[in-house]
C-alpha cells in the first residue's frame, strides 16, 4: 500500500446504509404521484413501479450506465399508461432525488476523510447511482466525484477508474478503490490495474470468484492498512 497517493470511494453502502434510504425516497415518489397523479394509484402499486424498471432494464441493458435515465423512462411510461403528460416527469424525479440525498453518513466515514486528506492523499468517489456529494455537503472532502452518467460506463468497466486516475493526475498502480460491492468496485478496480480494498461492513463471506484485493469492516480499519494515524 506504500506506493498509494490516491483513493477513491464508492458511495452508496461504503460510506452510508444505502437501503433504507431508497426504500423511503421509493414511497416518498410513490406517495406524491398517488397524491398529484391519482390515476397511477390503480394501476401501479410500490412494487410494481419497480418490477417496471427491472423489465425496461431487461430490454434495455445501456441503460444501467444511467439510472436516472432508466427512472426518467419508467416515470414517462407510467404517466403515459395512467393518461397523463410527460410533464410530470421532471417533477416527479426531483421530488425522488431530494429524498435519495437524505443519508446518515456510517459515524466514521468524515474523521476518516479528514485523517486522509491531512495525510496528503488525493480523494475522490466513483458511483454507479445518483448521489451527489456536493448536494450532501460533502464536497469539500472529495478533490473530484465521477458517476457512471459523467462517464458513460458503470464499474465493473475499468473507464471510470481511467478517469480517476487522470482527475488524480497518477497511475493506475498509485489509486487504491474501496467499496462494498465485489462485483462492480472489486472487480472493477482490478479490471483497470488499481488497487482494490472491499469494504465488509456487514461481514459477508468473501466471493469465491474475487480474491487478491485487501479487506476492510470500516474506515478505521482502513486507516489501518494504509498506515494513517
Ligand atoms: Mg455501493
Amino acid at each position: 500500500m506504500k506506493q498509494l497517493s490516491a483513493l477513491t470511494f464508492d458511495l452508496d453502502d461504503t460510506l452510508w446504509d444505502n437501503r433504507p434510504v431508497l426504500m423511503a425516497a421509493e414511497q416518498t415518489l410513490y406517495d406524491w404521484l398517488c397524491l398529484h397523479y391519482p390515476r397511477i394509484k390503480l394501476r401501479y402499486s410500490l412494487e410494481d413501479m419497480w418490477g417496471l424498471r427491472q423489465e425496461l432494464l431487461q430490454q434495455n441493458p445501456e441503460l444501467r450506465h444511467d439510472i436516472t435515465a432508466l427512472r426518467k423512462y419508467s416515470l414517462r411510461i407510467v404517466a403515459q399508461t395512467s393518461a397523463y403528460g410527460d410533464s410530470l416527469v421532471e417533477p416527479a424525479f426531483a421530488v425522488f432525488l431530494n429524498a435519495r440525498h437524505r443519508v446518515s453518513l456510517y459515524s466514521d466515514v468524515e474523521p476518516a476523510l479528514r485523517r486522509l486528506r491531512s495525510a496528503g492523499y488525493c480523494l475522490g468517489t466513483l458511483t454507479n447511482g445518483n448521489a451527489d456529494v456536493g448536494r450532501l455537503g460533502l464536497g469539500h472532502l472529495f478533490d473530484f466525484s465521477l458517476s457512471a452518467a459523467s462517464t458513460g460506463k458503470a464499474k465493473p468497466h475499468p473507464r471510470m477508474f481511467e478517469e480517476a486516475c487522470r482527475h488524480a493526475h497518477v497511475c493506475a498502480a498509485e489509486l487504491a478503490h474501496i467499496g462494498d460491492e465485489p462485483g462492480t468496485d472489486v472487480a472493477g478496480a482490478q479490471n483497470a490495474g488499481v488497487t482494490a480494498i472491499w469494504m465488509n461492513r456487514q461481514g459477508v463471506e468473501a466471493d469465491p470468484g474475487i480474491h487478491d484485493h485487501a479487506e476492510v469492516r470500516n474506515m478505521t480499519e482502513l486507516l489501518t492498512l494504509l498506515g494513517v494515524n
